[in-house]
């Protein structure tokens, strides 16, 4: 029998939570608590959400079914601040993925400086299969179920992979109605017509290029044509680092989305390749490249690379056989903690997704800040804000690695847990 909504029990969690992100996760947290000393009471409250809800999703389909998919949204901390962090729609996520990223969320909002904690949700669904009114159905349905469990003070959502601002309207709306009046700041990415902020689409690709400018200052690598830089993703996040590394003067050698991409080693005109996306809603038949497939375009030749898709692409198969100097991770988890040592040990500089992908959650803050005051700023004001945190972040970051002589992933780790343990440690734990 399938029931409602549940509230788990830590030791049902305890099972549930086990899988290979979070426990990459976790191994890469023990990390960075021993780098710092971490009390190692606040350690395991780190290890485990704070709350969790798993529903059930039941969906009209087109053809007058009904099909029931499983829904969840994980709150990992709320030290900080409210709970922060995506909806995710992709047939791989379970209470285990979405706690790891939960996880990750509390530290990326830390690590920036955010009055902000970690959540993360998700349901388990292809949605590239779902017709346009499919899936507000199956949004709307998934709001009305977690609605007790989110809201401007207590847990506001954002776009992930599968969802974008059409799902966060639909989300705001359905979120609005049952309260009686509209409440732009539940969600943030939605869009600008509603309460979004300009900037917001962009920001995370734009936010990732910000930290690899820092890095080629720090590497000393003169950034201009001769620069190769390989982007695996071009949904949201791709599509923006591609665009910013082209604006900024580096050489674009390859691109790709789920199906596969393309590459060219004297450069992609990524401006055209955008507008033939648009069109065709695919990559395949863009004649000024060759086709490439994902696996390829990780270890293609290339200086920078961005995975900006799924996790775990960079791993012990793939490790070995990478050419860049640089990896920027802009998606969440895309290297995994073995191949990470593996990289790192074969002088490959690694910003961790936490520090590189920081841009979307630091201006949905700004889009949350400027819904509750009802005040809107310029798109020149938010990308100047989002630039000084991502470079005043990667500065800290760097310092505390070269500090410490440890790797960026366990510096920017370490920095972020000491601030979440401060926090902890002045509140105190309840009842003592
Ligand atoms: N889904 C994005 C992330 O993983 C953005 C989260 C947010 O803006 O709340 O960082």
């Amino acid at each position: 029998m399938q029931c409602q909504s549940v509230d788990l029990r830590m030791d049902v969690m305890e099972k549930l939570i086990d899988g290979h992100l979070y426990q990459n996760t976790l191994a890469a947290l023990n990390e960075a608590a021993a780098l710092v000393k971490l009390d190692p009471n606040i350690l395991e409250r780190l290890k485990k959400p704070k709350k969790a809800i798993m529903v059930s999703v039941p969906t009209r389909m087109d053809d007058g079914t009904v099909k029931v998919f499983d829904g969840y949204r994980v709150q990992h901390s709320s030290t900080l601040g409210p709970c922060k962090g995506g909806i995710r729609y992709h047939e791989s996520v379970n209470l285990s993925e979405v706690s790891a990223l939960a996880m990750l969320m509390t530290f990326k909002c830390a690590l920036a400086g955010l009055p902000l904690g970690g959540a993360k949700g998700g349901v388990r669904v292809n949605a590239s299969k779902l017709s346009r009114s499919e899936k507000q159905r199956l949004t709307r349905r998934y709001t009305s179920e977690i609605s007790s469990f989110i809201g401007p003070e207590k847990d506001i959502p954002a776009p992930d992979i599968g969802t974008d601002a059409q799902t966060m309207a639909w989300i705001m709306d359905t979120y609005s109605q049952e309260q009686g009046h509209a409440v732009p700041g539940v969600v943030t990415g939605k869009p600008i017509e509603i309460g979004g902020s300009l900037g917001r689409s962009t920001s995370t690709g734009r936010g990732v290029i910000y930290t690899v400018e820092e890095a080629c200052n720090y590497l000393k690598i003169k950034q201009d044509f001769n620069v190769k830089v390989a982007v695996q993703g071009f949904g949201e996040v791709g599509a923006a680092a591609a665009t910013c590394a082209h604006e900024l003067g580096l050489c674009v050698t390859a691109i790709s989305d789920v199906n596969g991409g393309l590459i060219n080693e004297k450069g992609l005109n990524v401006t055209a390749i955008k507008d033939y996306y648009s069109k065709n809603k695919t990559l395949k038949g863009y004649k000024e490249a060759d086709a490439i497939t994902n696996d390829e375009i990780l270890v293609s030749k290339c200086d920078i690379l961005v995975p900006a898709a799924v996790d775990g692409v960079i791993n012990e198969n793939n490790a070995k056989k990478i050419r860049a100097k640089l990896i920027a991770e802009g998606a969440n988890g895309p290297v995994t903690l073995q191949a990470h040592h593996e990289l790192v040990g074969n002088g490959v500089f690694v910003i961790p997704d936490i520090l590189a992908n920081a841009g979307g959650v630091i201006v949905s803050y700004f889009e949350w800040v400027q819904d509750l005051q009802n005040f809107f700023w310029s798109e020149k004001e938010i990308n100047s804000r989002l630039r000084e945190i991502m470079t005043s972040t990667f500065r800290t970051v760097l310092d505390h690695s070269l500090a410490e002589k440890a790797d960026m992933r366990k510096a920017a780790l370490g920095t972020a847990v000491k601030r979440v343990s401060a926090a902890m440690l002045l509140r105190g734990l309840y009842p003592q």
